[in-house]
């Protein structure tokens, strides 16, 4: 027996998730964002469940060869292109769809010796200021571009910087267009949130990521629930031990819970080391057989303490979900302060993973 501590990915949810986008887009295809090792739940093990997707895109050139090597054949969009112009040879090799952000790209793949003419996304900067070219740039990249022998098809692509807010597409919306007035190229720009909500972005291609994991891009899960997203991730382990704290007693590291009266605790072999957010405060929530109560006290390496008052036949060996179908990841990464895209990343290599 090992240490009771396991992801377990529902890849029937994935799939799920996958057709829920098509119904939100149904006139758009879909690139499956599978960055960072498919949102830290592995590349490898989740593919397949995708695979009626129209592309995948990525960042890794890891992670698309492996995607190659598996016998994927459809196409694979890289976010943000090449880092360094000898990369160019293995996107020729394998056949993938760069982004193109700055002219030095623009450059390098002019003077590349390519077997065939690629594909080319040209990137856009909507407002977000991370990559991509100004939109007053955006009619000259465009016909340089077209002018490239080593360029096959140009796509017209942005990344919204807030398209979770009602209004927060209005305004980026509006330069893509402006700058793309009189461009007869495909455009792709809806991230999860713009595919949800923001049908008026949808266009040729949308770019969905954190949903198709079953979390919200807005933070609340509420948000995707209504639209038949399913979590993929539980994160799941046991009750290892049980203390019974008297009145001013405290448990864990610095002191940080006091039993105000006499108080069950469980201690659960999961901790920061496996991925679990160190500055979850007391009272995160996480399900006890079946029942939410809260975390106490601080998360430690390798266990959390969790109240046991509202499962009082909670003892050893008593199932705990950290998130997961009851617990979403959601509303933990809501405790944590941080968003449910960086706990996903964040599952440590030690946790043993199945799917089912
Ligand atoms: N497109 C680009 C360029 C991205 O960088 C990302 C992720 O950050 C996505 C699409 C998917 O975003 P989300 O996970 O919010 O759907």
């Amino acid at each position: 027996m090992s240490r009771p501590v396991l992801a377990t990915l529902d890849l029937t949810a994935l799939s799920n998730n996958l057709q829920v986008v098509r119904r939100a887009a149904p006139a758009a295809k879909v690139w499956s964002v599978v960055k960072a090792n498919a949102y830290g739940h592995g590349l490898d093990r989740i593919w397949r469940a995708l695979n009626s997707t129209d592309g995948f895109a990525m960042l890794n050139l890891e992670e698309a060869i492996l995607l190659r090597e598996r016998g994927w054949k459809g196409p694979i969009l890289m976010l943000e292109g090449f880092f360094h112009a000898d990369e160019l040879p293995l996107f020729d090799k394998y056949r993938l769809t760069t982004s193109l952000h700055s002219n030095w790209q623009i450059k390098a793949l002019q003077d590349a010796r390519l077997q065939a003419p690629l594909d080319v996304y040209l990137k856009i900067n909507s407002g977000m200021n991370r990559l991509g070219f100004m939109p007053e740039r955006v009619h000259t990249v465009y016909q340089q571009l077209n002018a490239l022998t080593n360029v096959a098809t140009v796509t017209l692509m942005s990344h919204f910087a807030e398209a979770e807010r009602a209004d927060g597409i209005v305004a980026p919306l509006a330069r893509v267009e402006q700058a793309a007035e009189g461009i007869d190229a495909p455009r792709s720009l809806a991230n999860s949130a713009a595919t949800l909500w923001h049908p008026e972005t949808h266009y040729d291609w949308v770019r969905p990521g954190v949903v198709l994991y079953g979390a919200s891009p807005s933070g609340a899960w509420q948000d995707v629930a209504n639209s038949g997203i399913r979590p993929v991730m539980t994160l799941s382990s046991e009750i290892i031990a049980v203390q019974t704290l008297k009145a001013g007693e405290s448990v864990g590291y610095g002191c940080r819970y006091r039993a105000q009266a006499e108080q069950r605790i469980g201690v659960v072999a999961c901790g920061y080391a496996d991925g679990y957010p160190r500055i979850a405060p007391s009272g995160t929530p996480v399900l006890v057989d079946g029942i939410r109560t809260g975390i106490v006290g601080a998360i430690s390496m390798d266990m959390l303490t969790v109240d046991l008052t509202p499962c009082p036949q909670a003892g050893i060996g008593t199932p705990v979900e950290l998130w997961g179908n009851e617990i979403k990841i959601d509303e933990v990464a809501a405790a944590a302060g941080t968003v449910g895209y960086e706990l996903m990343c964040a599952l440590a290599p030690r946790v043993p993973v199945v799917t089912v």
